[in-house]
């Protein structure tokens, strides 16, 4: 478990802070009820997240794709931002220059709040024509047995969530948009991430080598929390609300 001194040195980087990048992964939702999908419970009949989420799985049968998706949407449905979530906006209001780019896609930083955000990955509240890209909201609940693929409203095209799948490229500009914030940020926050699936560990490295204080808040070792400035160990649910109260108790010295 993390000791006193972490925190507070982890506390007065973020109190000092006028610009801060928060980089988030599956591991803030965990405490949620959401599953990572490398922790247990991240199978579904028998399938792998890595055998639904691509477009080979969505060509061959995309009815059992958007099965799962909207198993997954109604799971995420019945989950709350917990108070990693709620810490995460309420340092969207209290900085000049903030940006939070997550690799979830369960939308529970936006309920918590959070409006200067990248979605790297996408959205679960979001669908987009797999032939002309209209963006649409999330499809309503169907009854068992009706088909559970929804069709775009102007070119009848099957719509596919608007979640990027393996395999497939960053959308143009998402990433962009934190790597530039990563050069300015005087901190960056990391959040339960393995750092395995996206570039969150090159992005984080990047701002610390252009200055930023780098933070890990993770249970576990990661590739980001051997490089990290602070690595507080444990679940974020309990250490960001903890951080965050001695950050704004600290002075607010140069
Ligand atoms: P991951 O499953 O690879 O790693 C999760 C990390 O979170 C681990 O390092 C783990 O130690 C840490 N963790 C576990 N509990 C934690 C807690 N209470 N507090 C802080 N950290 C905790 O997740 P990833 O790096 O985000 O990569 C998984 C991929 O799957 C991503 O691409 C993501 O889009 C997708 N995914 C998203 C969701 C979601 O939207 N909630 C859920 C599962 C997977
Ligand atoms: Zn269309």
């Amino acid at each position: 478990m993390t000791d006193d001194t972490d925190l507070n040195r982890a506390a007065r980087a973020l109190s000092r802070a006028r610009a801060v990048l928060v980089l988030t992964g599956a591991g803030i939702s965990a405490e949620s009820g959401i599953p990572t999908f490398r922790g247990a419970g991240g199978l579904w009949e028998g399938f792998r997240a890595e055998e639904l989420a691509t477009p080979q799985a969505f060509a061959a049968d995309p009815a059992r794709v958007w099965r799962w998706y909207r198993w997954r949407q109604a799971q995420y449905g019945e989950c709350e931002p917990n108070p990693g979530h709620a810490v995460i906006a309420q340092m969207e209001g209290a900085y000049e220059r903030f940006l939070l780019a997550t690799q979830n896609v369960d939308g529970l930083h936006h309920r918590a709040g959070n409006r200067e955000m990248v979605e790297v990955h996408g959205t679960i509240t979001r669908t987009r024509c797999s032939r002309c890209q209209r963006l649409s909201d999330w499809p309503e609940a169907i009854e068992e047995g009706e088909d559970p693929v929804p069709r775009c409203g102007s070119c009848e095209g099957l719509m596919r969530p608007h979640i990027l799948w393996f395999g497939e490229r960053y959308w143009t500009g998402t990433l962009e948009r934190a790597y530039e914030f990563a050069h300015e940020a005087d901190v960056c926050l990391v959040v339960g991430t393995s750092a395995q699936v996206w570039a969150p560990a090159q992005m984080a490295l990047l701002a610390q080598q252009q200055g930023a204080f780098l933070i890990d808040v993770n249970p576990g070792a990661t590739d980001i929390s051997f490089s990290a400035d602070v690595h507080l160990m444990g679940p974020a649910g309990e250490l960001l609300p903890e951080l965050w109260e001695r950050a704004q108790r600290s002075p607010q010295e140069p």
